[in-house]
């Protein structure tokens, strides 16, 4: 991975978020993936979501029409008199189901307080409770960052992969994100526009301060806030070097290393999505086996592929 900061803008002089910057700003929000959580276990109707989570109406509409204009859900109008709609995931939306099973079995494994249920995931298919593995499609090997190269293709390089501030959706006090009340560790990765490509420049091997800064672009003290909160949530952690005095780095725990799976699958799945008029992004190769990398699931007790219909997510 080379860092440098690519060159593409917008016709207006600024640089537009690529494909995985516009789905990281899109991920960004817990009520999005709440709300696509909910679908998933079978909501269509405004009733069954209003119903299913603590929101309000302005808020749950505001969601529910961003995913349909992001494709991710589909109105059908079910009944003329009066006029009723239900939202119906795409297969677009379907697909997030990776997603919403990286999260859930990292936080499982990592976050002791929940003030929302992350109970075990069950393989219908076996009938067991897994923790399901992150392999290579190609060869079905587990896949770890080690083992996947990664080189920008011509729409990356780290701004173009970071949000636009429009898409920050989060209020903010004193410059600080609100805390989050369902995913509050999986919200300081994503909950920012700065985050996860910070979590992602740290995959990458940026270590410094002044280097997050370089390659990344966020003004120093936004920088440090965001360094700060994953410091707290034991994601990333500074470490004084004892042969330089003037010299620390911030480098990814154990839990901030285990996010891999998480980060990988919001690429799988903006890449799967990408539309054919965009550029990639990133261009990911396993080494192991020297194909073209993409992730899959598997279960660790059976070690089928997990499929979506076979994995229950309704937290039920
Ligand atoms: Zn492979
Ligand atoms: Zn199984």
């Amino acid at each position: 991975m080379t860092h440098t900061a690519s060159s593409s803008a917008s016709k207006s002089g600024t640089l537009e978020p690529n494909s995985l910057g516009v789905t990281f700003g899109l991920l960004g929000d817990e009520w999005t993936l709440l709300l696509l959580r909910v679908a998933l276990s079978g909501a269509t109707r405004y009733s069954d979501f209003r119903d299913r989570m603590p929101i309000s109406h302005a808020v749950l509409s505001g969601r529910l029409e961003r995913l349909v204009d992001e494709g991710l859900l589909e109105r059908h109008i079910y009944q003329a008199r009066p006029a009723r709609s239900e939202y119906l995931l795409t297969p677009k939306g379907s697909s997030i189901w990776q997603l919403l099973l990286a999260i859930w079995t990292w936080e499982r494994r990592w976050v002791t307080s929940h003030s929302y249920a992350t109970p075990p995931i069950r393989h219908l298919t076996c009938g067991k409770e897994m923790s399901p593995i992150y392999c290579c499609h190609s060869c079905g090997e587990e896949a770890c960052p080690e083992n996947v190269s990664l080189s920008w293709g011509p729409a990356g390089g780290w701004a173009r992969s970071t949000p636009g501030a429009q898409t920050r959706r989060r209020a903010t006090r004193g410059g600080r994100t609100e805390s989050s009340a369902f995913y509050p560790d999986t919200m300081t990765v994503f909950g920012n526009r700065w985050s996860a490509v910070i979590v992602a420049a740290a995959f990458a091997g940026v270590r410094r301060f002044r280097d997050f800064e370089a390659f990344l672009g966020p003004p120093p003290i936004v920088l440090s806030e965001r360094l700060a909160a994953l410091c707290d949530r034991e994601i990333l952690e500074q470490v004084q070097l004892t042969d330089r005095p003037d010299w620390s780095e911030y480098r990814l725990t154990r839990k901030g290393s285990d996010l891999f799976p998480v980060l990988a699958v919001v690429v799988d799945w903006s890449e799967r999505w990408r539309s054919p008029a965009d550029d990639a992004v990133l261009k990911r190769t396993h080494k192991t086996c020297g194909d073209e990398f993409r992730g899959v699931f598997v279960c660790d007790h059976c070690r089928a592929t997990v499929r979506g219909h076979e994995v229950d997510l309704s937290g039920a």
